[in-house]
This record gives C-alpha cells, structure tokens and sequence, in this order.
C-alpha cells in the first residue's frame, strides 16, 4: 500500500524511465538503465550511494543525468536537490 506521495514518486519515476521505480530499487537495478546496481562498491561515494537508494539511479546514470565529476561535488549537491524535489525527498 503506497501513499500518496510513493505513488507520485513511482509515477514520475515510470513517466521519465519507463519502469517501477520500488522494483528496481526492491531488485537492486538501476531504475533508468536496469542494469544491477545495488552495492556500495558499485558506487563511488557513500553520497552516490544514498542517491541510489532516493532515486534508483546507478552511478553511471547519475553521472550522465547530473553531468558533474568528483571535483565538482557542490554542483552535484546542487543538482541532487533539483531531483530530490521532483521525487519529493529533502536534500542531503
Ligand atoms: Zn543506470
């Protein structure tokens, strides 16, 4: 049972990628590219982490989405926050 605001979350998630959002993250997948994703180790950083469990997204899709390196760390906070509104999360 999900309320209102999972719902919204996986329907924003299903309108910009095309699946499931709970079961990608429920299945360890990357909810944009589906492919598996879901270790600390397959991340950079304990932050690439965290966004993976908000928003589903793998390290290589963040990166592509965010567009940011590792020396532009605010700018991915930045842009984090820009997702985390539109998936309804604070920022970190
Ligand atoms: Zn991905």
């Amino acid at each position: 049972m999900m309320n209102e605001l999972e719902q919204f979350k996986e329907e924003t998630a299903f309108r910009l990628f095309g699946r499931s959002r709970s079961l990608a993250i429920a299945g360890g997948q990357c909810v944009k590219c589906g492919f598996p994703h879901n270790l600390r180790s397959d991340f950079r950083d304990a932050l690439s982490h965290k966004e993976y469990g908000i928003s589903g997204l793998c390290q290589g899709c963040q990166d592509g989405i965010f567009g940011v390196s590792e020396e532009d760390e605010d700018g991915k906070k930045e842009a984090l926050g820009i997702t985390h509104k539109i998936f309804g999360e604070d920022e970190l």
